[in-house]
């Protein structure tokens, strides 16, 4: 018989990168109720009260409100699936890494695909959707990345809402990153479907997706002529469990419903807008300590997301060696970039329970630390002490 692996005991990590964030301890205490039968009347309330949550942090009234078993990807394909008929045709943004996910899994539910580009770094230009929809004729769905998590960009919707519904179709916002960090206002923003995380800024363990649709999408789906190609994502189905059937579907993953219960229940404790406030300045010290240090942000002023920042690698640095080092020596995880970014920047989330002053001060030390080890050169405390000046004013 093979040796029995000794208990687990992972490190506790700060994690700093493009999510998973810290998880906070009050979610860490709701994971060790005890699991309930997924049918049982008092996880029912549960659900209700994860529902009623989950509309008040995507400030909607959207009774098609859920959270879909899986992590954000799910949320992203359940959308897409239930909104896509094979041969429709769908108006894909991509300015990054998941706007580029959208448009693969659209193709696969047989989704005549439109890209809308534009490059890892920049926001994607309303005039740009605006001439894809007028060449592209009959459009179903428009589909854009609210917060860019391989960019650092914060893309605005208000134009792209209003074009979509010019064209009578329905736009999808990923605010897989975005939610309980920044601004999301699904029914004053017109938003028709819109899917998050678990794991970004609410602050719990990945595993579940938060999804809502609006009254008008969720007709669209209930209309749909060919049913949606995935059982397991099939919102009508999914419906008859979250709502008012109760009928089973598939085993609820129950412990992360009571995390996702109290992530969302610190999100509304805190307050939608303290929390976004909060996460503002943090991301403002951070750039402030960045930039002191000599290093430049990748994403432009105006576009920044404070939720996830990222930052150049200067020239002469060793990308993963660095990384390594602030894994092993400091204990923080920082990302590295993706696709056409890879090896050029860093990225660095303050989400959720992840976002607090200590965290940017200790991240821009043992950056510091780092880079100067490597021979960069630069004065010493400069990031440190510019980033305290943001958090005190
Ligand atoms: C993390 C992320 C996803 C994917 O979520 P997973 O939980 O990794 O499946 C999708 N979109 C954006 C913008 C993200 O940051």
């Amino acid at each position: 018989m093979p040796e029995l692996p000794p208990e687990l005991n992972p490190p506790a990590r700060i994690l700093l990168g493009p999510g998973p964030s810290n998880v906070h301890p009050r979610v860490y205490q709701a994971m060790m109720a005890p699991v309930l039968g997924h049918l049982d009347p008092d996880f029912l309330r549960i659900m209700d009260e994860t529902k009623e949550l989950l509309r008040t942090v995507f400030r909607t009234q959207n009774e098609e409100t859920i959270a879909v078993s899986g992590t954000g990807s799910a949320g992203m394909e359940a959308a897409v699936a239930n909104l896509i008929e094979p041969g429709e045709r769908a108006v894909v943004c991509i300015n990054g890494y998941f706007g580029e996910r959208i448009a693969e899994i659209a193709s696969r539910y047989g989704a005549e695909v439109m890209r809308v580009e534009a490059e890892w770094g920049h926001i994607i230009e309303p005039e740009a959707v605006e001439a894809a929809l007028k060449a592209a004729g009959r459009t179903k769905l428009v589909a854009i990345v609210h917060a860019e998590t391989s960019t650092g960009v914060s893309q605005p919707l208000a134009d792209i809402v209003r074009l979509a519904h010019q064209h009578d179709a329905f736009l999808l916002v990923d605010a897989v990153t975005s939610l309980a960090g920044c601004q999301v206002a699904v029914d004053d923003w017109g938003i028709d479907a819109c899917y998050s995380a678990s794991q970004k800024c609410l602050s719990c363990p990945p595993g579940l997706a938060p999804l809502t649709l609006s009254p008008q999408a969720g007709e669209a789906v209930r209309s749909r002529e060919t049913k949606v190609r995935s059982w397991y994502l099939d919102v009508t189905l999914l419906d008859n469990y979250w709502g008012g059937k109760r009928a089973y579907h598939h085993t609820a993953p129950i412990t992360m419903v009571y995390a996702l219960r109290e992530g969302l229940r610190l999100a509304v404790e805190e307050g939608l807008e303290a929390r976004i406030a909060r996460h503002r300045r943090h991301g403002e010290a951070l750039w402030a300590g960045l930039e002191a240090m000599g290093l430049a942000l990748h994403a432009p002023e105006g576009h920044r997301l404070p939720v996830l920042t990222t930052v150049r690698i200067p020239e002469g640095i060793d990308d993963l060696k660095l990384r390594r080092a602030l894994l092993y020596e400091h204990s923080i995880e920082i990302g590295g970039g993706l696709g056409p970014l890879a090896g050029k920047v860093w990225r660095i989330g303050l989400m959720g329970h992840s976002s607090s002053a200590e965290n940017v001060l200790a991240v821009l030390a043992a950056l510091e630390h780092e880079l100067a080890g490597q021979g960069y050169r630069l004065e010493k405390g400069a990031g440190v002490a510019a980033a305290d000046r943001v958090l005190e004013s």
